[in-house]
């Protein structure tokens, strides 16, 4: 990676020879890898993984590049070509564009409390990987998550929670019960089944990941972020 990565003249290239490739949710195809940037983003599930370790690392040793908001401004306002997809929690401290050391058109952000994907997660997730061309997806879950440790306390004490809560819980329950059994922590437990779950899911999601899946073009993996060192662990 380099610093012409994140240039005027590079983000103008883009803009210029991609704009309106994808922009209309409407025509629903999925994007060739004509349609990617050539030399500036990764065009892989490995190249995509690789490039998220890397900026993970620049993140946990303070080597973050420098991000010139102003100038990229232009050329996104044209179009967007993320090279991949991050399922996150919307925990505060969480942050993926930081954590993984990206500047704004290079990630695909979903986030929802627990980091699962209900079907408007999913329609979002179909839509970075189809139509913009995201070559991977990352569940990210985090330690210290707040929405599994109240579905751990709902499974386990009976816990009852206010207003729509309980609706995102029963998404959470399954991973809390597979950790039950599992020695150890119940809440890192189910933080790992959570994503390792969510994953498998997208994985075999019909009928458009699991093409892209089946094709080589899209991978899916799960990562857990610590809270306390910024460090993402990847889980194989
Ligand atoms: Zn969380």
């Amino acid at each position: 990676m380099n610093e012409d990565r994140y240039s005027r003249r590079s983000f103008l290239r883009r803009g210029l020879t991609l704009a309106g490739a994808a922009s209309v949710w409407g025509a629903i195809r999925i994007s060739s890898a004509a349609d990617k940037p050539k030399d500036l983003s990764p065009t892989t599930p490995d190249q995509a993984l690789s490039e998220l370790k890397a900026g993970n690392q620049r993140y946990v040793t303070g080597k973050n590049m420098h991000h010139d908001f102003g100038p990229e401004r232009p050329a996104l306002a044209l179009s967007q070509h993320p090279f991949a997809i991050i399922l996150g929690c919307a925990d505060s401290r969480v942050a993926p564009e930081l954590a993984f050391d990206q500047s704004r058109g290079r990630l695909f952000v979903v986030r929802l409390a627990g980091n699962f994907a209900d079907t408007n997660g999913l329609a979002s997730i179909e839509y970075g990987a189809s139509v913009l061309g995201a070559s991977l997806i990352m569940v990210l879950g985090h330690t210290g998550c707040g929405a599994i440790k109240a579905a751990v306390d709902v499974v386990t004490k009976g816990a009852t929670l206010p207003g729509h809560l309980p609706e995102l819980m029963s998404y959470l329950k399954e991973p809390v019960e597979k950790a039950r059994s599992e020695p150890g922590d119940i809440v890192a437990n189910a933080t790992r089944q959570n994503v390792v779950a969510n994953v498998q899911k997208l994985q075999t999601s019909e009928p458009i990941l699991a093409g892209l899946v089946k094709e080589g073009r899209l991978g899916v993996v799960g990562g857990i972020y610590d809270l306390a060192t910024g460090k993402v662990e990847i889980l194989a």
